[in-house]
C-alpha cells in the first residue's frame, strides 16, 4: 500500500524524506512524497538529499522517479529485501554525511538475512562538520553509542577524514550487523555524568587554534565544577576548517554540543559556543538533547516496546519526525510540553507492529 506524504509537513525540509525512505526500505511500503522541501528557501532535492535517496535505493534495489536536483516530488518503491554489503556514497559537495548514514543504519541493522552477510560497511564522502547537521564526533558518540549501548543496535561510525563547507570531501564510515530486533529506551531521568567529553578538530591550522579551544573548554568546565576529558583531534582534510564538539554521556541519557569555525571566527569563540549549549542543557535537567531528541524517534518506532525521553524542548524536527513514522507504522508518539518548556516524548508500541 503506497504511503503519500507531505513533504511540506512541520519543519518542511530533508528529514521527512531520509525518515520516509528509511521507513519504505524497513517496512518494503513505496512511497510518494510531493511539496519535497518546500519549506526551505531553496526548495526541492538538494545533492545531500539526492544521495540519501540513491543510499536508500542501493539497498533495496527501489524504483526510483523524479530523483534530480531540484524535484519536488519523488516517488520509491521497493523491489527487495534489504541487501547487507559494502557500499560507497559521494556527495559531491560539502552536504551532511552524517544525515546519509543516518538514512541507512536503521534498514542494515534490521536487515533479514538474505545472503551470506550479516554486516555491513557504508563509506559517504561529503562534509564532516557542516552547519544544521550532526557532526560526525556526534554520530559516532552520540547517536551510535545510545543506539549502541542502550538499545544493542549494532552500529559504529568513524571519521577519516574531516569535510568543511564550502568543500566537503570529508569522509565517514558506518559499519554495521544485522538483528532481529531493538530495544527501547527509558532517557527520563538523566542521573549522574559518566564521561564528559569534548573533541576539539582542528585541519590545516596552526597548533595554537587547537591548543586556545582545549584551554576555553577546560576552563569553562572548571567553573562548572566537572571534569572533561578534553581530546584535541588533527584530522586530514582538503581545506582549513575547526569545530569543537562536546559529548556527555549519563547515566540516563546523552547530550552533544557542536561550536563550528569559519574564517576569522576565533577558536575562543567557536569553544565558548559549544560550552554554552552544553551548560543551557546542563541546568535543563533533561535526558538528551534536542537533537538527539527527534533522531530517536525512528529507533524507538521499530524497538520492540514503549520508549521514553525527556528534551529541552519539543522542536519543529521533533514534531516533523513524529507525523512521519505515524504514516508508516502502528505506533503512537506523545509529545508533552511542560510550563518550562522541556518535553516528554513517549512513543507506544503496538504489539501487532509487523515491518
Ligand atoms: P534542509 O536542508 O531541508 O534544512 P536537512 O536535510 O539539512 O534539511 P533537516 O531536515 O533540517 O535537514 O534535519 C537536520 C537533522 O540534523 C535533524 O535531525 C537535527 O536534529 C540534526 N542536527 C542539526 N544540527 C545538529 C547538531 N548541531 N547536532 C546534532 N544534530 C543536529
Amino acid at each position: 500500500m503506497l504511503v503519500l506524504i507531505d513533504g511540506s509537513f512541520g519543519e518542511g525540509g530533508g528529514q521527512i524524506l531520509r525518515t520516509s525512505l528509511s521507513l519504505s526500505v524497513i517496512t518494503g511500503k513505496p512511497v510518494e512524497i510531493v511539496n519535497l522541501r518546500a519549506g526551505r528557501s531553496k526548495p526541492g532535492l538538494q545533492p545531500q538529499h539526492l544521495t540519501s535517496v540513491r543510499a536508500a535505493a542501493a539497498l533495496c534495489n527501489a524504483e526510483v522517479t523524479g530523483d534530480a536536483v531540484g524535484s519536488m516530488r519523488l516517488t520509491f518503491t521497493p523491489t527487495s529485501p534489504v541487501q547487507a554489503g559494502d557500499y560507497q556514497f559521494d556527495i559531491g559537495t560539502a552536504g551532511a554525511t552524517t544525515l546519509v548514514a543516518q538514512t541507512v543504519a536503521l534498514p542494515l541493522c534490521l536487515a533479514r538475512l538474505t545472503g551470506e552477510r550479516a554486516s555491513s560497511s557504508v563509506t559517504i564522502t561529503g562534509g564532516t562538520h557542516v552547519p544544521h547537521a550532526p557532526p560526525a564526533e556526534y554520530l559516532s558518540t552520540v547517536y551510535t553509542h545510545a543506539l549502541m549501548f542502550r538499545a544493542e543496535m549494532h552500529t559504529i561510525s568513524r571519521c577519516d577524514r574531516a569535510g568543511y563547507y564550502p568543500k566537503g570531501g570529508g569522509e565517514i564510515k558506518l559499519l554495521t550487523a544485522c538483528q532481529d530486533t531493538i530495544k527501547p529506551v527509558e532517557f527520563v531521568e538523566r542521573g549522574e555524568v559518566k564521561q564528559l567529553r569534548a573533541f576539539i578538530v582542528t585541519s590545516n591550522l596552526p597548533d595554537h587554534v587547537s591548543e586556545r579551544g582545549c584551554k576555553t573548554v577546560q576552563n569553562f568546565m572548571k567553573k562548572l565544577k566537572l571534569s572533561a576529558e578534553v581530546e584535541p583531534l588533527n584530522r586530514p582534510a582538503i581545506s582549513p576548517g575547526a569545530a569543537v564538539v562536546i559529548t556527555a554521556e549519563c547515566e540516563n541519557g546523552f547530550g552533544g554540543f557542536t561550536g563550528l569555525g569559519k574564517p576569522g571566527k576565533r577558536m575562543e569563540q567557536v569553544s565558548l559556543e559549544a560550552c554554552d549549549a552544553f551548560a543551557a542543557w546542563w541546568r535543563s535537567g533533561t535526558a538528551c538533547d534536542e537533537h538527539l531528541a527527534d533522531q530517536l524517534v525512528l529507533p524507538m518506532a521499530l524497538a520492540e516496546g514503549d520508549s521514553r525521553w525527556t528534551t529541552p524542548k519539543i522542536t519543529d524536527h521533533l514534531r516533523t519526525v513524529a507525523f512521519v513514522v505515524q504514516q508508516f507504522l502502528p505506533v503512537e508518539v506523545v509529545l508533552e510540553e511542560s510550563a518550562d518548556q522541556t518535553g516528554l516524548v513517549t512513543i507506544r508500541f503496538l504489539p501487532t507492529l509487523s515491518v
